[in-house]
């Protein structure tokens, strides 16, 4: 076994006792009907997922965030970079909003590892979700271009990537995906098969 650790973020707080722990606005979403998301639930659960197949499999990881607090950016950028910038990466995990659809990650700006590590993450999302929207190709089309200089991307001295993971505001994708337990194992399992590849091929 490669001697790897993914580094496990788990975006914005948690939900407590019925109180959301967001350190900014928003990053929820109710619907006519009542149904709210809070994407820092959201997020905790794929980390959640994504941490015991990956003691299953016997690789090691870090989740970042246990506590349901938020933390700042830089206490996480703090946390990652204690780690061994050569034998590790980071995955921050996020649902998106603003009312479009599908999936995109993103990486720190400029061609580094973290572009093949993204390259693996969108083709294992089009694996498993043919029918649904890859918004971003790293690999594509240089409109398409996602990379930013996200906090979490920018000043972790190892790779980064961030994915979106659907719509938290668009009513299709939150209730088929984000607050379906079938659509969250689909989601844990592409990230699991995307880790897994990166550390065969990229490491
Ligand atoms: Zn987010």
């Amino acid at each position: 076994m490669k001697d790897v650790t993914i580094i496990l973020d788990n975006g914005h707080g948690g939900l407590s006792a019925g109180t959301y722990k967001a350190l900014a606005g928003g990053r929820f979403h109710t619907f006519e009907d009542g149904t709210t998301i809070y994407e820092g639930e959201f997020n905790r659960y794929i980390v959640t997922g994504i941490c015991m197949e990956l003691t299953k499999l016997g690789i090691k990881y870090i989740n970042l965030v246990p506590e349901y607090k938020d933390i700042t950016l830089a206490t996480r950028v703090n946390r990652a970079n204690k780690f061994n910038k050569n034998k590790s990466f980071l995955i921050s995990v996020h649902a998106n909003a603003g009312g479009g659809t599908g999936f995109e990650v993103f990486t720190s700006v400029g061609q580094t590892k973290s572009d093949k590590i993204a390259d693996v993450f969108a083709k294992e999302f089009q694996l498993e979700f043919p029918s649904e929207r890859l918004r971003s190709a790293p690999w594509g089309d240089a409109d398409l271009d996602k990379e930013r200089n996200f906090h979490i991307l920018k000043y972790t001295r190892m790779p980064a990537i961030l994915t979106e993971n659907f719509f938290m505001d668009t009513e299709r994708e939150c209730k088929a995906f984000l607050l379906s337990r079938e659509g969250r194992n689909r989601i844990i399992d592409f990230h699991v098969r995307a880790i897994r590849k990166v550390i065969d091929e990229l490491y």
